[in-house]
């Protein structure tokens, strides 16, 4: 019997036109996009949308962000209603409307009220299937009670509310380090509530390389969250969670954030045809088996651009864009989809990690003759208040040069940088465009070779030969195979604070005047802080006739975050001591005022020495009885010095800035000072 005999008809087709009825399954991201495109593509078609949940377009990406309380009001979440679709787009949204089946061939959809029971049939000329995807639930004793949630909805977001509001839980354990999972840490840390996070992988956020989840990892440390990495969870008892190592975690509440299924029942039911991922297929007018049908966001299998692979990438950028491509082919339009290179970015208290294209390893395994160098370059001048490291990998083909990925992380500045990596990709650049690249400086905003240029500069100073370096993951492997010596050029007091075992510690300018110590024939392997210094270092014993001589990309800090995330097996490295920070008073900015500062009581009798950096690096470090005068109060504090014949030693880190304020107080009339030049020449004189 046909369906339409049994239930009631919505929106009749009239008979004149070819495309009357466009039906949409799913009203959030990709659906009320297409719904709300169709619309204006089409001032005839009659629009109508099923939503299964009491919303439409409401904001799910905003969920942790009111839990966490920086967005204040709930109703900011909410983009539309069922009112402003009927009143801005004429389109019917059925909200608690749940699709149960799909008749292909009368072109009906059988739906359910779940309030109130009521089933009706849908037609369409088109269909949209915007499903998205459920968060997975694993399989597991005890989750199903009553303080353990995931986060989709505007009710599950309530729903923790409440029990957070009512309860006032002092534990949680949220289960999963990706993106969800970080922001709720940060969510719930924000409500008063002490976090241990448990991820099943070795590292947060599996997606980033190793030294990139490292920045994240010594965040979570910094705030005192706990971590369990490499545990998983196999049961959730009322006091507790018990992981597979054995151990119990005492915890009053538990988010699972592992990962998402797309919803696929109903497409399994209608014998549409499935994709190689685990998703439903589509063609590039993302179209599905059934000509009339056409699919869009987390539920679909799409191509990765880079690689040219078939991935599900569940995010919301896609899914809006493949939205709006899917009303327009529905209505008769020819809008071919690429693909997404899957560019994302998580933020993590003040840290902010993202990435685009593909990692090395997704390089390699795509096939690509893929190289990377990694750079720790400041987000904008350093002089100008704010500036920050920004870390960037830049990943690229050998063969071709093209950029085939970038991964960054940092507390400013890190999107931009992204996106400028993004279009980069997108626009085929190699590592030669991504040199000369014009993007837009000032000092608030930008270096004049910013870290993407820089990025560029050490990618193609490795492809030509021309500065030989290797990764914080190649490290490990490298030193079993090539035993070098390592050479760590960090200063003394940096060196003291975090190493690697077995190093030799030598300033640049004391390696300079060793360079007769280094035996010719042997792998040298140059560590500095950055990565910066070791490639200066490494020109200088290249031009010296050192052959085989390689620089660390990324220098100690990124060994550092590589061995706090990833750990070495055989090598020791010494990690950065955690900071104490809390989320209602992060840690003060030691750059806020130019007070005077000493390193340590003062020698009477000795010179006087100065050290005219800023007291922000100062604090990190500095020479013992140093006493920190910046450059621009240095005039004011010379005032005070009667005796103009006093031995004074200045220094500040490379020499540059005590150079000039050496002569501002010779012309003040001091006739005993010396320029010490940087912290490291400093040291060496001890
Ligand atoms: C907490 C959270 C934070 C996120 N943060 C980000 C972020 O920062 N950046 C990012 O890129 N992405 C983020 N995402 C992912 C992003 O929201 C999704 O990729 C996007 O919403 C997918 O859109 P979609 O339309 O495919 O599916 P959804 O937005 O999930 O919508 C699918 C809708 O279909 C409905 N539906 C399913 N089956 C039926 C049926 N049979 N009948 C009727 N209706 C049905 C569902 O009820 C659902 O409302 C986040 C997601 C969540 C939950």
């Amino acid at each position: 019997m046909p369906l339409a005999t049994k239930y009631t008809i919505f929106g009749a087709l009239p008979e004149e036109k070819l495309m009357k009825n466009l039906l949409i399954i799913g009203g959030v991201a990709a659906g009320a996009t297409a719904a709300a495109r169709a619309r204006r593509l089409d001032n005839d078609v009659t629009i109508t949308l099923l939503e299964a949940g009491a919303d439409v377009s409401f904001a799910n990406c905003g969920l942790p962000y009111y839990l966490g309380r920086d967005i204040a009001y709930r109703s900011s979440l909410i983009l539309a209603s069922e009112e402003t679709f009927h009143d801005q787009y004429r389109v019917k949204v059925h909200t608690n409307t749940q699709a149960l089946s799909i008749d292909r061939e009368t072109k009906q959809v059988k739906a359910r009220n779940t309030k109130t029971g009521e089933e009706s049939l849908f037609p369409y000329d088109a269909l949209i299937l915007a499903q998205g995807g459920k968060p997975i639930v694993p399989p597991l004793p005890g989750v199903d009670k009553s303080h353990v949630f995931q986060l989709w909805t505007l009710d599950d977001m309530d729903r923790m509310d409440r029990y957070i509001t009512e309860k006032e839980p002092k534990k949680a354990v949220v289960v999963g380090g990706g993106f969800i999972g970080l922001e709720m840490v940060e969510a719930l840390s924000k409500r008063g509530i002490a976090v241990t996070l448990v991820e099943m992988a070795g590292q947060v956020m599996p997606n980033l390389e190793g030294e990139f989840a490292g920045m994240l990892t010594k965040e979570l440390q910094d705030y005192g969250v706990k971590l369990k990495l490499g545990k998983s969870l196999q049961a959730v008892e009322d006091t507790c969670v018990r992981l597979n190592d054995g151990t119990a975690v005492d915890t009053d509440f538990v988010l699972l954030s592992v990962g998402v299924r797309p919803t696929l029942q109903l497409v399994k039911e209608a014998n549409l045809e499935l994709g190689s991922c685990g998703g439903l297929k589509v063609d590039e007018h993302l179209r599905t088996s059934d000509p009339s049908i056409y699919a869009a966001g987390d539920m679909i299998e799409i191509h990765q651009t880079v690689s040219g692979n078939m991935v599900r990438l569940p995010l919301a950028g896609p899914a809006n864009r493949q939205g709006r491509i899917a009303a327009e082919n529905a209505l008769g339009g020819d809008h071919v989809y690429k693909g997404a290179m899957g560019s994302s970015i998580v933020k993590v208290f003040e840290v902010a990690a993202g990435s685009t294209g593909l990692s090395l390893k997704g390089a390699k395994d795509a096939g690509f003759d893929a190289d990377a160098v990694v750079v720790h370059k400041a987000s904008h001048t350093a002089y100008y208040p704010g500036s920050e490291k920004v870390s960037l990998m830049l990943i690229w083909d050998k063969a071709t040069k093209k950029v085939l990925g970038a991964q960054v992380a940092g507390r400013v500045g890190v999107d931009k940088r992204i996106d400028v990596l993004a279009t980069a990709i997108a626009g085929g650049l190699t590592i030669e465009d991504l040199a000369e690249l014009d993007l837009a400086y000032a000092p608030p905003f930008n270096s004049p070779n910013g870290p993407v240029n820089m990025a560029a500069f050490t990618a193609i100073n490795k492809q030509t030969g021309f500065s030989p370096s290797i990764l914080a993951q190649e490290f490990e492997q490298f030193v079993l195979e090539q035993t070098p010596i390592a050479i760590d050029l960090r200063d003394p007091i940096s060196y003291a604070k975090a190493n690697l075992r077995g190093t030799n510690n030598l300033s640049q300018n004391v390696l300079r005047e060793n360079l007769d110590r280094i035996p010719k024939e042997h792998t040298i392997l140059l560590i500095s802080d950055d990565g910066q210094k070791g490639h200066v270092a490494l020109r200088m014993l290249k031009g010296a006739g050192f052959d085989k001589v390689y620089n660390l990309s990324g220098g100690y800090i990124s060994l550092e975050r590589h061995a706090r995330a990833v750990g070495f097996e055989h090598l020791s490295v010494g990690l950065f001591p955690t900071e104490r920070k809390t989320v209602n008073e992060r840690k003060e900015d030691a750059s806020e005022g130019l007070g005077t500062e000493s390193a340590c009581e003062a020698d009477e009798h000795g010179p006087l020495i100065l050290d005219v950096r800023t007291p922000m690096e100062f604090a990190m470090g500095a020479y013992p009885g140093a006493i920190n005068v910046g450059l621009d109060s240095l005039a004011e504090w010379a005032q005070t010095i009667e005796d103009k014949n006093r031995e004074i030693l200045i220094y500040c880190a490379s020499g540059a800035r005590s150079s000039y304020g050496m002569r501002m107080l010779k012309q003040m009339g001091f006739t005993n000072v010396e320029n010490g030049g940087g912290l490291h020449d400093m040291m060496a004189r001890r």
